[in-house]
């Protein structure tokens, strides 16, 4: 977009395409080149003094670990499309979770986290009403920190609903393509202080290649997520019709307890959901997921392709007691044709039933 002052109220997917850029500043190449930098070299001794603190600034180009354009094309467009003030980009989304909690906590500071957090088959978004949550700490002097990872900035624009900061693993469907790590944080005005400022005291940044690929991922976000949405929408459909399942967990079905809300606050869904099984042996499960031939076995999920993988809540919650009649799977709908997923579920269900009644 022309750099002036003309007002503009361009809609996301306008912004998905034309924000993080500057053709007229790099040769009309439509991208921000990769610069590959640690040292960032002064003109005179005055500059260098004159350096400001990156703790503080955005977009200053100071040193390669407090970012370069590359990494602000990233950072702009975040937080733009969730609504943020800032965006800081860091080399994984684990980092992008440790960072803003060792900002914001002090020694003795308590902090209440909700249960499925950490359990890799849920995401915690589709159960917990987040204006709630947000108006009740906010009433007690606490701070909202949200993993958005499964929402993206597209999908929950979370800043509208009181979060204070937004973390995204955005190795998933930022990243799109499961080729990087990469983490980002995205904050209101308030918190941007304290969490930018642990993460340059950490030392937290991540690789040029890596950024790009992830500014690459964020042209064609809301595309690829209306396609997942889709496709998952359909096998999720198709799973809650079969005997072998006992319930399909994704809000984006009307059956699913979280329907309501994310219905309310969420403008979309993506590809990953759990498929609670009816009792059936480990055996038959493990069966049924590796005669799978369009899925992948993995973590991580976002990328183009299919994936599942067995999951175990009960292992990891504390607070809550996991209760289901049979044994859970993460399933992450890719990009393939529809159809072809289903077949293969349909035979991959076949073996669990023939393992199951060895
Ligand atoms: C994968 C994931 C993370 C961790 O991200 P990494 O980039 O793998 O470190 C954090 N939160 C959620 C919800 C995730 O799915």
């Amino acid at each position: 977009m022309k750099d002036d002052d003309r007002p503009r109220n361009y809609r996301k997917d306008t912004l998905l395409t034309h924000l993080g850029r500057n053709p007229e500043a790099q040769h009309g190449a439509i991208n921000p080149p990769v610069y590959h930098a640690s040292t960032i070299l002064s003109k005179n001794v005055a500059e260098w003094e004159n350096r400001r603190d990156p703790r503080v600034h955005f977009g200053v180009v100071r040193y390669g670990l407090s970012g370069t354009p590359t990494t602000f094309a990233l950072e702009e467009l975040l937080a733009k499309i969730e609504g943020g003030y800032r965006a800081a980009i860091v080399c994984s989304g684990l980092a992008a979770i440790t960072a803003p909690l060792q900002g914001l906590l002090s020694q003795g500071d308590n902090i209440l986290m909700v249960d499925s957090a950490y359990g890799p088959a849920r995401n915690f978004c589709n159960r917990e009403d987040v204006p709630a949550i947000a108006a009740v700490a906010h009433s007690r002097g606490a701070k909202v920190v949200m993993d958005n990872t499964w929402a993206t900035p597209y999908l929950f624009r979370s800043f509208e609903h009181g979060v204070d900061v937004s973390i995204h693993a955005a190795t998933k469907y930022i990243g799109g393509h499961s080729d990087v790590m990469l983490g980002a944080v995205i904050t209101n005005e308030e918190s941007w202080l304290p969490v930018r400022s642990m993460i340059a005291d950490l030392g937290h940044c991540a690789g040029p290649d890596d950024i790009i690929f992830g500014l690459r991922g964020m042209r064609t976000l809301s595309v690829r997520l209306e396609r997942h949405q889709k496709n998952a929408t359909e096998v999720a459909r198709w799973l809650q019709s079969r005997p072998e399942v006992s319930r399909v967990l994704y809000p984006a079905l009307p059956e699913d307890p979280g329907y309501a809300l994310w219905k309310r606050d969420f403008l979309g869904a993506s590809g990953l959901f759990g498929v609670v099984l009816k009792a059936v042996p480990k055996a038959a499960v493990d069966a049924f997921v590796e005669s799978l031939d369009l899925f992948g076995i993995g973590a991580s999920w976002g990328g183009y392709e299919s994936l599942i993988q067995p999951s175990y809540p009960e292992r990891s919650r504390t607070a809550t007691r996991w209760q289901a009649e049979g044994p859970l799977v993460r399933i992450h709908i890719g990009l393939e044709d529809p159809q072809d997923l289903i077949a293969d579920l349909a035979q991959g269900l076949d073996r669990l039933r023939t393992v199951a009644a060895a």
